[in-house]
């Protein structure tokens, strides 16, 4: 079956190409259109771009998208319903489920007789238990506008957690795992028996760990003393903590980690900002510990995770158990929508 992956960002659209039978996976082609809303004008185009390159003979379509809000749990055939939940959740995610929605609506246009499948970033975390997912804020926040913890990056925490039960040889059910995603945005999840009991992310992608440019953790009472202090709006404070925070808010120098690894051993910023980081991860590692009793591997991926075996050392060092393995695993979550697509897509018998 020849699945096509639309991944759709802001700015660009990456895409992949699978052939999937069975077991047997292989990619076909990848690109990426870029630069849209200037060099492309906008979605619509970059989506007709790709199809004119890939040609007709596409079996079915993996959208990711990321947030599936309170409703789906797992991947989902796209009808006219699926879109509608999608679009009510552009109140919770208004960079991201927009380009995603462009995306659906076009190639559907196009390619309007084969499945089209929706893969949620958040659906990984739909399970996690109340008092993982809960902030202790008033209970009605909860109900009238479903303020909680939703969790990211979950199509690759739910990917690697797969290849690391392949590579180690056992079934997910059995397994304690704490998966880190570790790229521009950072995640960190507990998975136990292959489903996510915790993750760092929350409401919104901002919490958690230290980030490229954003925060993670703070005292929420940090916003109003800022405003303050700057006499900035509240608009202007997200902005700092999602864009001008992290390591490059720290260092004052880059959010880019292979330029930071440089520059540490002469200048005392970025050691910092990178000592933060580290220990934010270990905390996660040490908490999420606790809470599945043990841990029997970690896995690191994106692209710091993936290329940077100093650094990884450097987190494991004294909160790793001689019993936990550690595991540097390359993310796809392109193939894990293509496996997600096939399986939907065969169902449907196509
Ligand atoms: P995104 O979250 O935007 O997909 P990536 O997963 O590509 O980002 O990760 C980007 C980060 O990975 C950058 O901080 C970059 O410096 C870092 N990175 C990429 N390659 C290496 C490497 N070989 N060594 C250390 N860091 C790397």
């Amino acid at each position: 079956m020849i699945i096509l992956v639309l991944n759709s960002g802001s700015s660009s659209i990456k895409y992949k190409l699978f052939d999937i039978q069975g077991d047997s996976e292989k990619l076909l082609d990848k690109g990426l259109a870029e630069r849209i809303g200037e060099k492309i004008p906008a979605h619509k185009e970059a989506v007709n771009l790709i199809l004119n390159k890939i040609g007709p003979k596409i079996d079915a379509v993996g959208h990711r998208v990321v947030h599936g809000g309170d409703r789906f749990s797992e991947s989902i055939l796209i009808d006219s319903h699926v879109i509608k939940a999608i679009e009510d959740f552009v109140e919770l995610a208004p960079l991201h489920n927009p380009p995603s929605l462009f995306t659906i609506n076009e190639s559907r246009k196009i390619l309007s007789g084969i499945p089209h499948v929706a893969v949620f970033d958040t659906a990984f975390y739909y399970d996690m238990p109340e008092y993982a997912y809960l902030y202790a804020i008033p209970y009605k926040f909860y109900e009238k506008y479903k303020i909680r913890r939703y969790g990211f990056h979950g199509t690759s925490h739910r990917y690697v957690s797969e290849q690391a039960s392949r590579l180690l040889k056992r079934p997910l059910n059995g397994l304690r795992l704490i998966t880190c995603h570790l790229g521009n945005g950072c995640s960190i999840t507990a998975v136990k028996n292959g489903r996510a009991i915790d993750t760092s992310m929350g409401f919104t992608p901002l919490e958690g760990l230290v980030m490229g440019t954003r925060s993670g953790d703070i005292d929420p009472a940090i916003i109003p003393y800022i405003m303050e202090k700057e006499n900035i709006d509240v608009t202007a404070v997200v902005e700092m903590l999602n864009k001008k925070s992290g390591l490059l808010g720290v260092s004052g120098l880059t959010n880019d980690m292979r330029e930071l690894m440089q520059a540490k051993g002469s200048n005392k910023k970025v050691k910092l900002a990178l000592d933060i980081f580290i220990y934010r991860i270990k905390k996660y590692i040490g908490a999420y510990t606790g809470v599945m009793s043990g841990c029997d591997a970690i896995i690191f991926t994106g692209g710091i995770g993936e290329n940077n075996p100093a650094l990884i050392e450097e987190i494991c060092k004294g909160v790793v158990s001689k019993d936990t393995k550690t595991l540097m695993i390359p993310t796809d979550e392109e193939l894990m929508i293509a496996r997600d697509t096939y399986k939907i897509a065969e169902i449907r018998g196509n």
